[in-house]
């Protein structure tokens, strides 16, 4: 492996899997993204351990869950005296800076303390005219679209770094998070065809969970002023209404992912044109899925797969072949202790995080993971109402469980409710229409992943509020 590489992480905010052409998107194009993919490792089995965007920022940053960094809704400010991968590559001479999005506090106990330079957005931030908070500038405000002045700043930063030492630039883009406001250039994009929509628009989410059956994430759930930016035309049907919903609400998010694709492609370019791209490992992730209509929803936080799955693609070609793709089971807090094996660095034994390098570079572990734990906390914020679940994914099958309890966690509200389940058989139902928990013949099967499920939460120092019967 090349000592010393370069590092320049990629986050966009809500943007899904499905909504990139690597992966074979049915509804756009993200030639510049496909540009990553290309060069290196499309991952096709990456996800996050808890589908919202503080909580996955965090475990990214500090390779720990969040029963363990603390960090379990967006209502816990991160602890940054805790110690994170970027800490490990500052202590060892790489050059670090953050643009963008952070969202983790601004509080001197929360800001990213870790990074030589920050100038991040306030809160969610906004696309247009943003003011950011900056290291060297405090509070400052210019005009122009979020997407380009981060891109702008992260160009300016490698143009004054110090050509000496290696760096590691993280780009976090606000795109695409709710509320999809495009900028002029792609203003008219899509405006004269329909999008397709996703198989399961029509899903009834007949034998589901109760407990899914009202969360507020549908299209009748999407603001008309904030998110739809129009009034909703009068004399449409009910299916209708949905329908037209779900145009105006694709189309700027995906206007929204066109802008983000041009901007990856800058630095893309930029890396070309300055001999940086042989030894830069670029990544381009999301800090979660997002519901693109599947199952009639948009936004994330349950486990389902177009939540649960974060885009990940990553070009090193010192190490990684071209054009490749990897199945196996990765999650967002292996992410950091990959990065310290590329560059040669220990990984601090506390992190629950594993290196999947060996993974992607053709020397595979054999005792690699085959399944994973997931944890949302916020049950019921009131604007959502997603209740508090858990569960274990494995290549084949998932298990959720619903607990359905606040467990005074900030941000999460009552009332608690009865417990629920669901299973899916991942490989007959991708699309997870079929709950098979109840089902004749289940029985054996939800014994085996209650029995994975304990197993990973005694792994990973996590408790259930309430014993599993296996
Ligand atoms: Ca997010």
């Amino acid at each position: 492996m090349a000592g010393r590489p370069n590092i320049l992480f990629i986050m966009s905010d809500d943007h899904a899997a499905h909504a990139v052409s690597a992966y074979g998107s049915r509804i756009n194009q993200t030639p510049n993204l496909d540009r990553i993919a290309a060069g290196g490792v499309r991952m096709d089995s990456a996800f996050c351990t808890n589908s919202i965007c503080a909580p996955s920022r965090a475990a990214i940053l500090t390779g720990t869950y969040n029963h363990i960094n603390g960090v379990t809704t967006l209502d816990t400010p991160l602890d940054n005296s805790q110690w994170t991968f970027v800490d490990s590559l500052a202590d060892n001479g790489w050059q670090t800076a953050l643009f963008g999005k952070w969202h983790l506090g601004h509080s001197a106990s929360a800001q990213p303390r870790m990074f030589d330079r920050w100038r991040v957005l306030p809160g969610q931030g906004h696309y247009h005219n943003p003011v950011f908070i900056d290291s060297e500038k405090g509070i400052d405000e210019v005009g122009g679209y979020v997407t380009d002045l981060i891109t702008d700043d992260c160009i300016d930063w490698l143009d004054q770094r110090n050509t000496d030492e290696p760096f590691a630039l993280f780009c976090h883009h606000k795109a695409a998070h709710r509320h999809w406001e495009p900028d002029a250039r792609h203003f008219s994009m899509y405006d004269d065809v329909e999008i397709p929509y996703p198989e399961t628009f029509h899903d009834d989410l007949t034998g589901r969970a109760d407990v899914i059956q009202s969360v507020k994430m549908h299209m009748l759930d999407l603001d008309p002023v904030m998110d739809l930016k129009s009034k909703v035309p009068e004399g449409l049907t009910r299916a209708e209404e949905i329908d037209w919903r779900y145009q105006r609400y694709i189309k700027d998010y995906l206007r929204v992912v066109a802008s983000l694709d041009d901007n990856v492609g800058r630095l893309l370019d930029y890396l070309d044109d300055n001999g940086l791209s042989q030894n830069t490992i670029v990544i381009y992730t999301s800090d979660q899925g997002f519901f693109l209509g599947d199952h009639g929803w948009f936004d994330k936080r349950l486990m389902y797969e177009e939540s649960l799955s974060m885009p990940l693609l990553i070009r090193y070609p010192d190490v990684i072949q071209p054009a490749t793709t990897c199945d196996d089971i990765v999650v967002n807090v292996d992410f950091g202790p990959t990065l310290l094996d590329f560059c040669g660095l220990d990984i601090p034994a506390h992190v629950q995080g594993r290196s999947f390098a060996c993974q992607i570079n053709q020397h595979p572990a054999e005792d690699w993971p085959e399944s994973m734990y997931y944890r949302y906390w916020m049950h019921n914020d009131g604007a959502h109402a997603c209740p508090a679940h858990f569960g274990v994914r494995t290549k084949h099958h998932k298990l959720i469980c619903y607990y359905n309890d606040p467990l005074d966690q900030p941000g999460a509200q009552g009332p608690a409710s009865p417990v629920e389940w669901e299973l899916f058989d991942l490989e007959n139902d991708p699309l997870e229409v079929n709950n098979l928990y109840h089902a004749p013949g289940s029985a054996m099967l939800v014994s085996q992943l209650k029995q994975e499920l304990v197993r990973l939460q005694t792994q990973v120092k996590d408790t259930a509020p309430f014993e599993i019967a296996e």
